[in-house]
């Protein structure tokens, strides 16, 4: 039995005048001699040439993009130019067809937007099996980045009870029939009856439970899917999105910005080392779009020397109160260009002001910290008041990235108990649902720090995507949950 090499194997070692077999998807066929197959294991084609003499003509019929096949032949150098090796078949076998006539794929450029709608067969495009590949690498890349620096995995729950931001927003989940739930005496649906004997919903995120793993293992991350009912339709936000969320005992505020930039540029980093095939296919497709808008919209870097830019350059650290200044002395604020006015401290920043500070005001990354508390979760520790600044604030950190908005959201956490209590309290937190949180601090706390990362924003700038619908495999969002 021949072996059956993959695509990629083959072109990493090219063992030259032995008898290979492999099996994919055809690609392309001409003058019923030049295929081109792809099995997925690199972005690259690896050519075949058909011995159209000495094969049977109903099966040439049948070699037509999209179709499943098996090739075996002889290894040799290439005649042509454009690949260095090609594959010399002496047999061929279909083990799918492919009717032209049927499949919604076409050999041409195709919009995203059409794709959207035949997500289930969009893998099989060069761009979108560039794209999954690269969101494994990544993936792969994190854990990695992690598990050098003896991080532990944490697997915290999907269904909770809890709410880590005190908002609602959040997808129940129940077993209780939707059409007569039990009640209460007081007319209330009765979840004491539910499967849990309680209410539960999805997790919006795992940073309450990792907190509680990291006050013994020290240093622990989460990576799991989370879930957010916000009708939000933009091309930022997902209903089920997946975020690397560590917490880690003995950080602060500093530590925390270190380690989130430090992981960034690492990952950053191990993409174009392991991915530049799969990249240079993705930078020549945003090339192709970025043609079709005014040349003051297209990007004056390449997508990889974009990637390269946020490896090489720190990110630029200042705090809320330095960018509210900023803003309110900005040309676009004083010409009354931005939707929302910036009018002075206190107000959160809407994207199109973070989206000036990082593209038009500072060129690179940018970290935000110290955030007004008003703004923010109940468990970012409140810090000691400073000269200037109008108002209480918290050890907050978001990281604001070109093209993306906010790609981290971050902070130290409040560990002392006392003043986390009476934060709960001005927020009408009840104390009792967390009473297994707020024993962290009773017991053996110590300050700690952690951030949420969404996955599919990093995967989004990464890929140089323009709409996170495309960055995930079957995407969840308003009004679509489809395969
Ligand atoms: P935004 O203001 O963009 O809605 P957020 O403040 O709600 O973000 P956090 O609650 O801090 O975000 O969540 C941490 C990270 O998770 C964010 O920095 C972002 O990268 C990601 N994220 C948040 N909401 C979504 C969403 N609906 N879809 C995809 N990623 C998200
Ligand atoms: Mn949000």
């Amino acid at each position: 039995m021949t072996k059956r090499l993959k695509v990629a194997e083959i072109l990493r070692t090219e063992p030259l005048n032995t008898t290979v077999q492999v099996k994919g998807w055809v690609k392309a066929f001409r003058n019923n001699q030049f295929l081109a197959l792809n099995d997925g294991s690199t972005s690259t084609n690896l050519q075949v040439v058909v011995d159209f003499e000495n094969t049977d003509s109903a099966i040439i019929d049948r070699i037509k993009f999209g179709a499943a096949i098996r090739a075996q032949g002889t290894l040799i150098e290439s005649q042509g130019k454009g690949q260095k090796v090609e594959l010399k078949a002496t047999e061929i076998e279909i083990y799918g067809d492919c009717n032209p006539e049927e499949f919604p794929l076409q050999p041409k450029k195709q919009t995203l937007e059409f794709l959207r709608e035949h997500a289930h067969l969009r893998f099989r495009t060069n761009t979108f099996a560039a794209v999954f590949r690269l969101r494994h690498k990544l993936a792969f890349a994190i854990h990695k980045f992690f598990e050098d620096r003896g991080f532990v995995y944490l697997h915290t729950p999907v269904i909770t009870a809890s709410d880590a931001e005190g908002a609602g927003e959040m997808f129940r989940v129940t077993t209780l029939p939707m059409d007569n739930p039990p009640r209460t005496e007081s007319g209330e649906v009765d979840f004491s009856q539910d499967f849990f004997k309680r209410s539960t919903n999805l997790t919006v995120s795992g940073q309450l439970e990792a907190e509680l793993g990291a006050m013994a293992l020290g240093e622990v991350y989460t990576f799991g899917p989370t879930f957010r009912a916000e009708n939000s339709n933009t091309t930022r936000h997902l209903a089920e999105f997946w975020m690397i969320e560590p917490e880690v005992a003995f950080n602060d505020l500093q530590d925390n910005m270190d380690l989130a930039e430090n992981m960034l540029r690492y990952v950053i980093q191990f993409a174009l080392e392991h991915c530049a095939d799969d990249l240079k296919i993705l930078e020549d497709r945003l090339i192709e779009e970025e043609k079709s808008k005014p040349q003051d919209q297209r990007s004056d870097m390449s997508l990889t020397e974009k990637l390269r830019f946020v490896v090489e350059n720190e990110f630029v650290r200042l705090t809320y109160t330095e960018a509210i200044d900023i803003l309110k002395n900005s040309t676009p604020n004083k010409k009354g260009k931005f939707q929302y006015p910036v009018e002075g401290w206190g107000t959160d920043l809407q994207s199109e002001h973070e989206r000036y500070l990082v593209e038009k005001h500072f060129k690179k990354p940018v970290i935000l910290t110290n955030y007004p508390a008003e703004i923010k979760a109940f468990y970012m520790r409140q810090d000691e008041p400073k000269e200037g600044v109008p108002g209480p604030t918290v050890s907050a950190m978001d990281i604001l990235f070109p093209g993306i908005g906010e790609i981290v959201g971050g902070s130290q956490r409040e560990e002392r108990y006392d003043k986390l209590v009476r934060r709960m309290h001005e927020m009408h937190i009840p104390e009792e649902e967390l009473s297994w949180y707020l024993d962290t601090r009773r017991f053996g706390t110590c300050p700690h720090a952690g951030f949420g990362l969404g996955f599919e924003r990093l995967v989004l700038f990464v890929t140089g995507m323009t709409n996170i619908r495309d960055v995930i495999a079957f995407p969840r969002y308003p009004g679509s949950a489809e395969f």
